[in-house]
Parts: C-alpha cells; sequence; structure tokens
C-alpha cells in the first residue's frame, strides 16, 4: 500500500479519548480507507487501549476482515486496514464493566451498510460513567437513526455496572444501501418528563430518595415528572443509576446520574437535575452527548444540520476526524441566544 493512502491520526488532538479511534475504526470500515493513529486517548488517566477500546478494534478488524497492528492491551499506536464489511451473527466480550455502548456505536454504523443481515451482542457494561447508557442508545440514539433510515433493534438484555460488568446489549440490523439527511433545528413542544431510578443490590430507599429529590428540582416543569422505580435482581449489581427521559415531539434526550460510596442520593439526583434544566432552558434540539453522537450518522447520510445546547471538544474532535475521512464539510455556528447549529454539507462522499 502507498503510504500516501493512510490517513494519519494523532489521537492526542482535542478531546484525546477514546471516540478518535472509535470514529475512525467506523470510517475506516465503510469507506475502505486504512488508517493509523499514535498516541491513543493521549488525554486519559490510563492511556491506551482499555479493554473496551480493544474489544471496538476486534469488533471492527472481524467485521470488516481488517488486518491489524497494535491491537494490544496499553497499546497506544495502532494501524487498521480494513476489508469488506461482513453481515453476520457477532458476539463480542469486553470482559471487565467497559461500555457495550461504545462498542455497539463502533460497529452498528458498518453493519448499515453490510451485504447481509446482522445480530450483534455485546457483553460488558452497560451503564458506565462518561458513556452513553442503553437507555440513551435505545430511547435518544436509534430513533433519530431509524429517521434517517436505519433499520435496527436494540435491547437491554442485562444490565451491567461498574465495576462487575457482566451486562448485555443486543442489535440486529437490516441493512440499507443509504441513510437520509435529518434536520433537527427544534425540537417541538414537551410531552413528558419521565425518570426512572434503577437499583440492582441496592437498597430501594435510595431510588425513592433520588426520585423525591429529582422531583423538587423539576416542580416548575410544564409537564409534571412521572417516576418509576426499577428494583433489578441483585445479580445486576450492586449499582444503581437515575435516567431522566425528557421527550418533545422531535427528540427524546436521556440524562444520566449514578450513585457511588460517598456520594448522597439528593447529589446523584441534583446533578441530573441540573442537566435536564439546563438543556430545558436552552432551546436547543439536543444536548450535549447527543450532539457528538448524531454527528456520525448525519456525516455518513452526506448532510443535515441540528442545533446543540453546546459545541464539546467531544463534537470539535469528532468533526475533526470526519472531515480526514469524508469529503464534507462541517459547520458550526454559534447563534445569540447561546445555541449552536451544526450543518454538514455534502461534497461527493464515498461510501465504498
Ligand atoms: P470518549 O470520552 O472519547 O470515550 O467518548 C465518550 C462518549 O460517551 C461520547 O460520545 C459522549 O457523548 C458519550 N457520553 C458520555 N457521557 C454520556 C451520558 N451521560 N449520556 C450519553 N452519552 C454520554
Amino acid at each position: 500500500m502507498n503510504t500516501q493512502d493512510w490517513i494519519e491520526l494523532d489521537g492526542a488532538a482535542g478531546e484525546g479519548g477514546g471516540q478518535v479511534l472509535r470514529t475512525a475504526l467506523t470510517l475506516a470500515m465503510i469507506t475502505g480507507k486504512p488508517f493509523r493513529i499514535e498516541h491513543i486517548r493521549a488525554k486519559r488517566n490510563k492511556p491506551g487501549l482499555l479493554r473496551q477500546h480493544l474489544t471496538a478494534v476486534q469488533a471492527a478488524a472481524t467485521i470488516s476482515g481488517a488486518t491489524v497492528t497494535g491491537a494490544l492491551a496499553g497499546s497506544q499506536s495502532l494501524s487498521f486496514v480494513p476489508g469488506a464489511i461482513r453481515g453476520g451473527d457477532y458476539q463480542f466480550a469486553i470482559g471487565t464493566a467497559g461500555s457495550c455502548t461504545l462498542v455497539l456505536q463502533t460497529v452498528l454504523p458498518a453493519l448499515w451498510f453490510a451485504d447481509a443481515p446482522s445480530t450483534v451482542t455485546v457483553s460488558g457494561g452497560t451503564h458506565n460513567k462518561a458513556a452513553p447508557p442503553a437507555d440513551f442508545l435505545i430511547r435518544s440514539w436509534a430513533p433519530l437513526v431509524a429517521r434517517m433510515g436505519v433499520q435496527q433493534t436494540l435491547a437491554l438484555q442485562r444490565h451491567g455496572f461498574y465495576p462487575a460488568g457482566g451486562g448485555e446489549v443486543h442489535a440486529s440490523v437490516q441493512p440499507i444501501t443509504a441513510l437520509t439527511p435529518l434536520t433537527l433545528l427544534e425540537r417541538g413542544a414537551l410531552q413528558q418528563l419521565k425518570a426512572e431510578a434503577i437499583v440492582a443490590g441496592v437498597s430501594y430507599s435510595i431510588a425513592k430518595r433520588e426520585l423525591d429529590q429529582l422531583a423538587k428540582r423539576l416542580t416548575d416543569s410544564a409537564v409534571p415528572l412521572q417516576s418509576e422505580v426499577r428494583e433489578l435482581s441483585a445479580i445486576e449489581g450492586p449499582g444503581n443509576a437515575l435516567l431522566c427521559d425528557v421527550v418533545h415531539e422531535q427528540v427524546t434526550e436521556v440524562f444520566t446520574g449514578f450513585g457511588e460510596r460517598g456520594v448522597s442520593s439528593e447529589a446523584v439526583a441534583n446533578h441530573v437535575g441540573g442537566h435536564v434544566r439546563g438543556y430545558l432552558a436552552s432551546g436547543a434540539a439536543v444536548g450535549e452527548y447527543l450532539a457528538d453522537q448524531l454527528l456520525l450518522p448525519l456525516a455518513l447520510a452526506g448532510g443535515g444540520a441540528f442545533t446543540a445546547a453546546t459545541a464539546s471538544s467531544h463534537l470539535l474532535t469528532n468533526i475533526g476526524v470526519i472531515e480526514r475521512f469524508l469529503a464534507l464539510k462541517i459547520q458550526v455556528t454559534q447563534s445569540d441566544n447561546g445555541v449552536v447549529q451544526i450543518a454538514l454539507g455534502k461534497q461527493g462522499i464515498v461510501i465504498k
């Protein structure tokens, strides 16, 4: 292979986390372009490939018959030469509480364009700090990509919390040939606010206190908060997560907090309530996390636009990686009311 054919990436650029690698894996599979990356996750406490990133690399390599070097625990450099994407039945085990959803988000877009239907089961963590919880993927991200023409179903089979893991998420995908661009500038009217406090091997009263406090934080909302305690079997735990779905006509956002030793239930609820209030006040269609996760599907559609509450460093870093692989311009415009508009323009995207 010609050296100029490689896309060279610096994992320390911008956010300097795992997303640089995951986005590169997805786009390499879909465009057929090989890449090399140095300084993987250089800005994280434990740089290099952790189990979750290694599983994402192995999963991408399996699905696309790739030739890979550097796929070792702790490795900070990697090269990836993809082959053809093959649909099929896949199972990937992270082996720790590393995030199943981040592994899924790496491989699912490739399987959207595979030669045959697929099923994918990933085991590991399903409710992790600093990653989308399975509920977020299912209720927030998946409905938007479905509007773009993606045919997939996602199911949370078993919860997995840090540090035990042991959760499982299942996906099935029917391939498509192209995505329809999505324009999501308005969120529409507020329809529902729904909170769920999940406890696994953790006292019911923790969940109750979280829900009571969240209700206090959201008393002045335009719709009443519906709350529910979800008690799981202790085998799925120990774990505690507080989720709040903010359902508007055009988009559902899911905000999450995690209970942990030394953090009161009220503090967990205040954290979630603060995010919900910030999003409601912003008037943007999508929140910080959904923004950086919506970018790749829109880029694969070759266009579209959305408004976001903020231009996070994840968002800006992801734009940089996407622009290396696709002939696409992504514009970020800050408006007077603080809302950010992200617009993607097609300049001859090539899907392998
Ligand atoms: P990285 O830090 O590079 O591994 O990327 C983390 C990814 O997880 C980003 O796509 C974030 O948007 C996403 N993420 C982090 N926290 C949450 C959350 N609470 N809800 C949804 N997505 C999240």
